[in-house]
């Protein structure tokens, strides 16, 4: 038998092949690894350009940054924060570390992301803010959930670590909230291997969460605290990296929209499989390539993952909706955030991704049950 005889395809790698060994190099040589040096200020000023944000305060990781985000904004016992049940758990996490409440919303069937219609029922005296989340690199619809915060005066906290570069309505996100956050895990779009950012174009939030990352200590008086603050510093290092990241972002980008462009071709006419959406307002930037496994498919989702493994194809299930894991379970049923998680397929996403591997996986996919 020659079993894997062929190219074993992750879901994800990153590529490093730019100047990103040569920045890190020069850290090391000058012996600025900690949290100063000038990459730190540089990937800040970029990346927060780059979403068209005036401030960009990079942290340790995405989830810091969310939490960062949160209890810069004051959020915190006593409050409620609402956040799609279809995301990482980090989203809830970083609610639930301030002591405020997490309080689940259903998604959209058109773009999977948090439904509009389901926060504004969701809405009390106690909520501060809501967490649309551009799940899988396709931007939330936006104006109506700044309507509501408008409405009733809510903070709105975009969590982007999947959606570097997604445009909504021409804008990119990240600066659509009073705040965005972002991760460069080893997986997302650009990477420092571990980090954050949050944006923001309001200066005193950015000053609040500059302070507060940094311990609280008092500008005027060192080693004086005036709050309990956090470490949440991202190093030279990995700052770093996504300098050198940064002169490819667009690339990536491009990258991700290609292998999404090519595995639509391929599957479009596959019966029971659904495409990824991309709304007529939305520039997706396809984080992972996903499609949704129908009753219409001879095998069910977990089927054709095992049937991909079993060809050296790798693949992720769908987030679990949060609100039937163990810390957050609730009785209550979201529909289609269920049936989105019992569907959905990332398949490989690679930017380094061949034509090749693409009509591998799709070749795959196109021959159901045989
Ligand atoms: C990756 C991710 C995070 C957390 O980022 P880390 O850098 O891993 O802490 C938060 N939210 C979403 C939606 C993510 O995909």
């Amino acid at each position: 038998m020659k079993e894997h005889s062929e190219r074993f395809i992750p879901v994800s790698e990153p590529l490093l092949s730019g100047k990103e060994l040569e920045y890190v190099s020069e850290c090391i040589k000058s012996g600025w690894v900690s949290s100063l040096g000038h990459y730190i200020q540089d990937f800040e000023g970029q990346f927060a350009r780059f979403c068209g944000s005036k401030y960009g305060v990079a942290v340790s990781n995405g989830t810091t940054a969310l939490h960062l985000a949160l209890v810069s904004l004051g959020i915190g016992p006593g409050d409620e924060v609402i956040l799609p049940s279809l995301t990482f758990i980090a989203t809830a996490n970083a609610v639930r570390y301030t002591g405020a409440s997490p309080v689940f919303a259903d998604s959209e069937k058109e773009t999977w992301n948090i439904d509009p219609q389901d926060i504004s029922r969701r809405i009390t005296r106690r909520t501060r803010a809501i967490i649309p989340v551009h799940i899988y690199g396709h931007p939330v619809d936006m104006d109506p959930i700044l309507a509501l915060a408008e409405e009733h005066h809510l903070q709105v906290i975009e969590d982007a670590a999947e959606a570097h570069g997604a445009r909504y309505k021409g804008r990119r996100v990240g600066s659509l909230g009073k705040v965005g956050t972002f991760s460069f895990y080893g997986n997302k779009i650009i990477t420092t291997g571990e980090g954050g950012l949050l944006t923001t174009s309001d200066g005193d939030l950015d000053a609040r969460a500059r302070f507060l990352r940094d311990h609280a200590m008092s500008s005027e008086k060192r080693y004086w605290h005036t709050d309990v603050g956090y470490n949440y510093r991202m190093t030279n290092i990995q700052a770093a990296l996504g300098v050198a990241q940064m002169e490819r972002i667009e690339e990536f980008i491009e990258r991700k929209r290609w292998i999404a462009h090519t595995y639509n071709q391929l599957l479009e006419n596959v019966p029971g499989i659904s495409l990824p959406p991309e709304a007529e307002w939305a520039f997706s930037v396809y984080w992972m390539y996903s499609i949704l496994v129908t009753e219409k498919y001879p095998l069910n989702r977990d089927g054709l993952m095992e049937k991909l493994r079993s060809k050296n194809v790798d693949s992720r299930p769908f987030f679990y909706p949060i609100h039937v894991q163990p810390p957050y379970q609730c009785s209550e049923s979201l529909p289609v955030a269920e049936r989105l998680s019992q569907q959905g397929i990332n398949l490989p996403s690679a930017v380094t991704l061949t034509e090749q591997d693409i009509e591998r996986v799709a070749a795959i996919i196109r021959s159901g049950s045989r």
